[in-house]
C-alpha cells in the first residue's frame, strides 16, 4: 500500500499549494475511502496473494463500485462515482510512470464528463481549457471552472471525443465556440486579442483601497465568492467585503450532505479570510440542475421553475436548519449578512426569517457561541418581487439584485440555452426599469442595495447603475481592478443624465445605442 499512499500524497501536495481549503472539501470522501481498513485490506490481501498493485486496485474497486451502483439508495449510488474517480486516479498514478503535470500543461482537454477533483488537479497543473461533451448535469463543473478561471465550453458534440491527440483546437469560451484545426488568420486574430487583454490585465492587477468616481462619489466594491481560495484573492485586491458567498459548492462537490460542523469549518474560514469586513452568505440555492443525488428529490419537467432554492430549503428543514446554524456559529464577531435566494413572496421571506430566528433562539438555549443579530436580506431575482418591492423594503435589511436570474425570469430566457441567447438582453427596458424600482424602494427605506449578477462587472452598465443610485457592486474577484478603474472614469453627473435618457426609452436597441455612445466617449 505504500505506493498508493505516496501517489495520493503527491496529488494532494500539488493541489494543496493552490487550493488548500477547497481540496479538503472535495477530496474528503476520497481520503475517507483510503483510510477504510476493509477497502485497503482487500487490496493488500490481493497483492500478497500475487496480484500486481494496479490489478489489486481494479479488482477491489470494481467489487465496491458494482455493489454501490446496484444499491437502491441514491446516496450510496453516488458513492460509486466517487470511487470511480478515486480508482482512475490511483490507476493512472500507478501505471503511467509519468507526471500528470506534463500531460495537462498548455493543453485543451476534451472529455465526456469531468469530476470536480479533475478540475482542481488540471487547474493546478496548468491546463489551458476544457471541452465537455456530455449534456448531463454540468452546472457544478461550470461553477468550478469559472472560479478556477479555466476556459470551459460545454457542447453536445460527442464527435469531438474522436479527434486525434495532437489536433489543434481554438477554444473561444467567451462565445462557447470550439474551432477544430483553425485557419492561421483566425488564430492570429485571437492571439492579438489575447495579447491586448493580457497587457490590459497586467496593468489592472492592483487596486486602491477605495473606489471613487471622477467627481468623488464613493462606490463599495465587494466580491462574489464560490471557492474558499477566491477569498484570499479578493482580500489582496482590496475587496471591501463579500457581497455574495454562493454556499452551493461544498454541497455539490461532495457525495454526502455536509454536516453542520463540516459547514461550520468552511464558513469559519470564509469569515476569517475577510476580517473586519462584511460577509454576505446566501443560503443554499440548490435544486433544478444543481441537485446532488444524495438529496433525493423527484425529477422535474421544468427544474428551473421547480422546487429549488428557498422553496427547497423551506421544504427540507433538515437541510436548511443545519446550514443556518453553521452560518450563525461561524459568524461570531463578524459583520454578518444572511440572505435568501429566489424569494417570490412576502410570506416566503417571513417564513425563512422565522426559521433563522428559531435557529438563533435554539443556539442561545444551547449556549453555543453564535452571531445573534445578523442582517437579514434577500436576493431580488424574480419579477414577482419587483411589484411588491416597497413591502419587501419594510421587511428586509438589504437587497442583492441577482441580474442573472432577474433577466432570465423577466424575459423568459433560459440563461444556459444557447438557442435563445439572443433574447437574453440585460439592457431590455423592462429589466432596467425593474432594477430602478428596486433601488428607489431601497433608498426610500434606507436599505442597502447591491448588484451581484454578471451585469455588475460589465463596464457598459456601470453608468446606469451609478446613475440610478447603486453604490455597491459585487463581482467575481478577477473583475475587481477593472471595475474600479471603470468607475474612476465616470462622473456621477454624467451617469445620472445617461440613466435618465435610458429610462425614457422603450426599445432595447435605442438603449444599446446610448450605452455604446457613452462607453465610447468615456471608456
Ligand atoms: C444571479 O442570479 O444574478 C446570481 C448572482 O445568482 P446565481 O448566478 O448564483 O444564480
Ligand atoms: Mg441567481
Amino acid at each position: 500500500m505504500a505506493v498508493t499512499e505516496r501517489q495520493v500524497r503527491d496529488v494532494q501536495r500539488r493541489l494543496e499549494e493552490r487550493f488548500a481549503e477547497d481540496v479538503s472539501l472535495i477530496f474528503a470522501s476520497h481520503l475517507l475511502m483510503l483510510r477504510d481498513k476493509t477497502f485497503l485490506g482487500a487490496m493488500v490481501d490481493l497483492i500478497e496473494a500475487g496480484d500486481s498493485p494496479p490489478a489489486a486496485v481494479l479488482k477491489t474497486a470494481k467489487h465496491y463500485i458494482d455493489m454501490f451502483a446496484q444499491n437502491e439508495n441514491a446516496y450510496v449510488r453516488e458513492k460509486a462515482q466517487d470511487l470511480k474517480d478515486l480508482t482512475l486516479r490511483l490507476l493512472w498514478n500507478l501505471t503511467s510512470g509519468q507526471e500528470a503535470r506534463s500531460l495537462w500543461r498548455d493543453r485543451i482537454v476534451i472529455a465526456r464528463d469531468l469530476f470536480p477533483s479533475d478540475l482542481l488537479q488540471m487547474s493546478s497543473e496548468g491546463v489551458s481549457g476544457l471541452v465537455v461533451t456530455s449534456g448531463g448535469t454540468t452546472s457544478h463543473i461550470a461553477i468550478l471552472a469559472r472560479s478556477l478561471r479555466i476556459p470551459l465550453v460545454i457542447v453536445d458534440a460527442p464527435q469531438l471525443l474522436a479527434l486525434p491527440e495532437k489536433t489543434r483546437i481554438l477554444l473561444d469560451a467567451d462565445r462557447g465556440n470550439v474551432f477544430v484545426d483553425p485557419a492561421p488568420k483566425l488564430v492570429a486574430d485571437f492571439e492579438a486579442t489575447m495579447r491586448a487583454r493580457r497587457s490590459l490585465e497586467s496593468d489592472q492587477g492592483s487596486m486602491q483601497p477605495t473606489s471613487l468616481t471622477r467627481d468623488g462619489c464613493r462606490i463599495r466594491l465587494l466580491a462574489n465568492i464560490n471557492l474558499l481560495s477566491d477569498v484570499k484573492i479578493a482580500r489582496d485586491l482590496a475587496a471591501e467585503g463579500i457581497g455574495l458567498y454562493r454556499t452551493e459548492l461544498p454541497f455539490i462537490v461532495r457525495s454526502a450532505f455536509p454536516s453542520e460542523d463540516e459547514q461550520f469549518g468552511v464558513y469559519r474560514k470564509l469569515v476569517e479570510g475577510m476580517p473586519g469586513r462584511p460577509v454576505t452568505f446566501r443560503t443554499l440555492d440548490i435544486g433544478g440542475d444543481k441537485t446532488p443525488a444524495y438529496l433525493q428529490i423527484p425529477v422535474e419537467r421544468n427544474p428551473a421553475l421547480g422546487v429549488r432554492s428557498i422553496r427547497f430549503c423551506l421544504e427540507h428543514r433538515e437541510v436548511f436548519i443545519p446550514q443556518l446554524r453553521a452560518i450563525l456559529r461561524a459568524c461570531v464577531g463578524a459583520d454578518a449578512r444572511i440572505m435568501f435566494p429566489m424569494i417570490s413572496s412576502l410570506e416566503e421571506f417571513q417564513e425563512a426569517r422565522q426559521v433563522l430566528h428559531a435557529c438563533i433562539a435554539a443556539l442561545q438555549a444551547e449556549k453555543l457561541p453564535h452571531n445573534h443579530s445578523p442582517k437579514i436580506g434577500m436576493m431580488v431575482e424574480l419579477p414577482a418581487v419587483v411589484e411588491l418591492i416597497d413591502a419587501f423594503a419594510r421587511e428586509a435589511d438589504f437587497f442583492a439584485i441577482g441580474t442573472n436570474d432577474l433577466i432570465q425570469h423577466i424575459l423568459a430566457v433560459d440563461r444556459t440555452n444557447e438557442r435563445v441567447a439572443r433574447f437574453y438582453v440585460p439592457h431590455h427596458p423592462s429589466v432596467l426599469r425593474a432594477i430602478k424600482r428596486v433601488v428607489d424602494a431601497a433608498c426610500q427605506h434606507g436599505r442597502d442595495v447591491s448588484v451581484c449578477g454578471d451585469m455588475a462587472h460589465e463596464e457598459r452598465y456601470l453608468p446606469f447603475f451609478l446613475g440610478i443610485g447603486i453604490r455597491a457592486l459585487s463581482v467575481d474577484p478577477a473583475y475587481l481592478p477593472r471595475v474600479q478603474r471603470a468607475i474612476g472614469r465616470l462622473t456621477l453627473k454624467g451617469a445620472e443624465s445617461l440613466a435618465q435618457q435610458i429610462l425614457a426609452e422603450s426599445r432595447a436597441t435605442a438603449i444599446e445605442g446610448l450605452l455604446e455612445a457613452h462607453l465610447h466617449e468615456h471608456g
